[in-house]
């Protein structure tokens, strides 16, 4: 081997710059190996640029919008959980603020801000080396645990300890392309496969050319299996693809079909357009409005119940003659105009690819990492952090506080 550090972290993402920074508080020997010309190309992008990085919400809903296992994260939100890693930031300069459904954001609206607060201490730390535009191409073990890297330029790093950072398949230009996986099955782990998460949903219903990129309000949609049983439910804000729906109602339900959609099922979705009328409340309405404007064609007097995007694709569902006036609508017509209304249907097919998810669901089993220490309990002196794990959350905050927590843990552990 050509070269020596106590440690080498592989990656440097929310969890390999965390695990950097903590793990440099003793006096060890570091390399942070990053394939990328730039460190924390994701994080520097996360919420829309603004960086969501953590939520407020108590440790039990938090953990609930955790999957696969939530639980997992207890013994690393016990060490460092949102309080910490606000106080943290705050620490480093950074001001932040609580939004909207308990959501923090640097107070700057700059994701860069929160990188920089890491990159910054992590560069002027002497013990810390960084070697960009350089993979780690392979794990090298002993019988008695992990003893080094081999790097894409041909050379090997010996070191104590090796912590994984590598995070999941999704938005690959940011440099997460999924080589961990590969590493870490190398080394004999189960990898539950991985697939696009919070990602839209492609459908087989033509999506009218002014509906693509519409957003819809206050919205509820529903999604059901092929015998209508209901699988989730979210409210809120939708948006119209090219071949489907997205938006973040959208990708919170892709959380909870993702795995089915990549098994081949195919599932339905319903569009409740007006959640706060019930049914019954809605019908007495549309009869009042329908008398009220008799002498109306229907196609124009859609308008009264959706905004104009959304005409043609009523239209395309409901299979009523466009041009009835609205004192010609039967029983039968009023019927699937309400049916529209409240349980507009899509057939969802599939996901979009990994290109477009924000996070990716599945990655190296749980079972096989120390919930305390994320070391691995295969390869000694082996830890595994951050999205690599099999564990991905909604949005607001969950994924990045997973990243961070996970890399504390690490970073606290190669210091024992
Ligand atoms: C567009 C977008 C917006 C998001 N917004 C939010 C948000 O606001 N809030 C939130 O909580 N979550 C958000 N997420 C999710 C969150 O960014 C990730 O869950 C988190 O960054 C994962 O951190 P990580 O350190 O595990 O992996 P990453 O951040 O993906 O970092 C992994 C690093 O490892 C490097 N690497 C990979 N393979 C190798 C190798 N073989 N050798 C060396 N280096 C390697 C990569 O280049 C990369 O720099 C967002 C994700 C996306 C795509």
């Amino acid at each position: 081997m050509q070269a020596r550090y106590d440690i080498v972290i592989i990656g440097a993402g929310a969890a390999g710059l965390m695990a950097a920074t903590i793990a440099a508080e003793k006096q060890q020997t570091i390399l942070l190996v990053e394939k990328m010309d730039q460190a924390g190309r994701k994080l520097r992008i996360t919420g829309k640029g603004r960086c969501n990085l953590t939520n407020t919400s108590p440790i039990k809903e938090f953990i609930s919008h955790i999957g696969s296992d939530g639980r997992f994260m207890r013994n690393a939100f016990s060490m460092f959980f949102n309080n910490e890693l606000m106080q943290f930031f705050e620490q480093k300069g950074v001001a932040l603020n609580i939004e909207r459904g308990s959501r923090v954001f640097p107070q700057s609206g700059k994701a860069l801000d929160i990188f920089l607060a890491l990159i910054n201490g992590i560069e002027r730390n002497k013990n810390i080396s960084i070697l960009k535009n350089t993979s780690v191409t392979e794990l090298i073990t002993s019988p008695a645990g992990i003893a080094g890297v081999a790097l894409s330029n041909g050379t090997t790093v010996a070191a104590n300890k090796v912590i994984l950072a590598t995070g999941g398949k999704s938005y690959p230009l940011t440099g997460s392309t999924g080589e961990g996986y590969t590493l870490a099955k190398n080394v004999g782990h189960t990898i539950v496969d991985p697939i696009p998460s919070l990602v839209p949903l492609v459908c087989t219903e033509k999506i009218p050319d002014e509906l693509i990129g519409f957003t819809l309000k206050n919205v509820s949609l529903t999604i059901s299996d092929s015998n209508d049983k209901k699988i989730c439910n979210f409210f809120g804000e939708m948006t119209f693809t090219p071949d489907g729906i997205g938006g973040p109602i959208v990708l919170s339900a892709s959380r909870m079909v993702s795995r089915r959609l990549q098994n081949g099922e195919q599932l339905r979705a319903t569009l409740d357009l007006k959640p706060a009328l019930d049914h019954d409340v809605l019908d007495k309405k549309l009869i009042r409005e329908l008398n009220e404007n008799g002498t109306r064609i229907l196609k124009d007097a859609l308008r009264l119940w959706l905004p104009a995007e959304m005409i043609p694709l009523a239209l395309q569902t409901m299979t009523i003659e466009h041009y009835k006036r609205l004192n010609q609508v039967s029983a039968t017509d009023r019927k699937k105009i309400l049916r529209m209304l409240k349980a507009l249907p899509f057939t969802i097919v599939g996901t979009r690819s990994f290109d477009e998810a924000i996070v990716t669901q599945g990655g190296v089993s749980l079972k096989e990492v120390n919930p305390k220490t994320m070391e691995s309990k295969l390869v000694k002196n082996l830890y595994i952090t951050g999205e690599l794990l099999d564990l991905d959350a909604d949005t607001g905050g969950y994924n990045l506080q997973i990243a961070f927590s996970t890399g504390y843990a690490a970073g606290k552990a190669v210091n024992e």
